[in-house]
């Protein structure tokens, strides 16, 4: 039987043209093909600006930074998120404070974070885990409350929309996307920042251009002016060429992730030992098809059985807490620890069939009968 990857990216011809437009071009560094992609961005999420950088990790220390979080701050994150997430916290000097997740949207538990804004608390760093958002008026009613910056890692969110209809990220003083090889859409790397506020958007535009003032035109006399420190974060004419590429297919692509969700749910919510989270798909777009199983001995029977069938999976994020460099062994994460151990991603790229999608179905429910 022929693999089947948990995911894969796809690119095609459509990337290859591109790519070879800016090899021709001369133009390497950010330039033209850049700001169109940012600016396809922008349409899509209808944020007034979209600043784009090296990855998604950088695009959330990047967001910290231009909001002025550092040393000494700390900054409430999920406890079920990438290791991404909490480091960029680190990165800028900041503590990351973990709180347990609420177990409809696996987003951060609103009810869990009154108890642990102190003096230090500057940001809430919400995860749109799979695409699912955490109720934002109410997040953003105690970020208000507190005078709390919301940093959001949309990097599961391209695609998604709150019931309100506004894209996932810009609810929030950031939003914070990926385009590295298992999103939806990759530029090999990538990722991107998107505010409506255009002195977080400038000071994003500095930080990652070495401090430069980027709103004064460069000059030979200006060309090493240096106001703050800033890095090197910036993007590539590649990059933004299969971006552009990737975004020009991104419609089709919610259509399939959303139709494959639908169809594995078809097949699979029926048996008891399964369980989805409820997911809107007129709303939003699941980046990957993730269940729920019963407990963790009968998740890691589904996995050892279809690795015999020659279909990868891929197990959930271990909480936070449980990480070496973030030990906490306070029992603070019931939820995110037991939805932790019980979570699976299924197979989930874009070219994936139905046939497929029913043959793996079918190798799982077969262990229940
Ligand atoms: C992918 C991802 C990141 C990191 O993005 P990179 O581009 O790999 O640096 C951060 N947070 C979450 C939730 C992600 O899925």
């Amino acid at each position: 039987m022929k693999r089947i990857n948990q995911i894969e990216p796809l690119l095609g011809i459509e990337e290859k043209n591109e790519l070879v437009s800016v090899m021709d071009s001369g133009w390497y560094t950010e330039s033209k093909k850049t700001r169109d992609f940012e600016n396809m961005f922008s349409s899509l999420t209808k944020s007034k600006y979209a600043v784009a950088v090296t990855s998604g990790t950088t695009a959330l220390f990047l967001g910290l930074k231009a909001l002025g979080i550092g040393l000494g701050d700390e900054v409430i994150v999920p406890d079920l998120t990438f290791v991404a997430s909490p480091n960029s916290v680190e990165l800028t000097g900041a503590k990351p404070i973990l709180v347990d997740i609420e177990p409809k949207s696996l987003n951060i538990d609103l009810k869990k974070i009154g108890k642990l804004v102190t003096k230090k608390t500057k940001a809430i760093m919400p995860v749109d885990f799979n695409g699912r958002s955490t109720d934002m008026k109410i997040l953003k009613e105690f970020a208000d409350k507190h005078n709390l910056s919301l940093v959001e890692d949309a990097c599961h969110a391209i695609g998604s929309f709150h019931e309100t209809g506004h894209h996932m990220g810009t609810q929030s003083d950031v939003g914070i996307f990926s385009f590295s090889t298992p999103k939806i859409i990759t530029t090999g790397q990538g990722g991107m920042i998107i505010t409506n506020n255009k002195k977080i958007y400038e000071n994003c535009l500095s930080l990652k251009d070495f401090g430069r003032d980027t709103s004064k035109k460069q000059n030979m006399l200006n060309a090493f002016k240096h106001d703050v420190i800033g890095y090197n974060f910036k993007f590539t004419e590649f990059q933004a060429a299969v971006g552009i590429a990737q975004m020009k297919k991104l419609k089709q692509r919610m259509l399939i992730k959303k139709k494959l969700f639908r169809l594995y749910r078809e097949q699979l919510e029926k048996f008891n030992e399964i369980d989805f989270i409820d997911t809107d798909l007129n709303k939003i777009t699941p980046w990957m098809i993730d269940i729920i199983i019963k407990n963790k001995k009968l998740k890691n029977k589904v996995i050892v059985n279809l690795k015999e069938n020659n279909i990868e999976t891929r197990i959930f994020y271990p909480p936070i807490h449980n990480l070496k460099p973030y030990k906490n062994s306070d029992k603070k994460f019931p939820v995110s620890s037991n939805i932790s151990s019980r979570g699976l991603w299924l197979p989930s790229s874009v070219s994936l069939t139905d046939d497929q999608v029913i043959r793996i179905s079918k190798a799982i429910s077969n262990l229940f009968r």
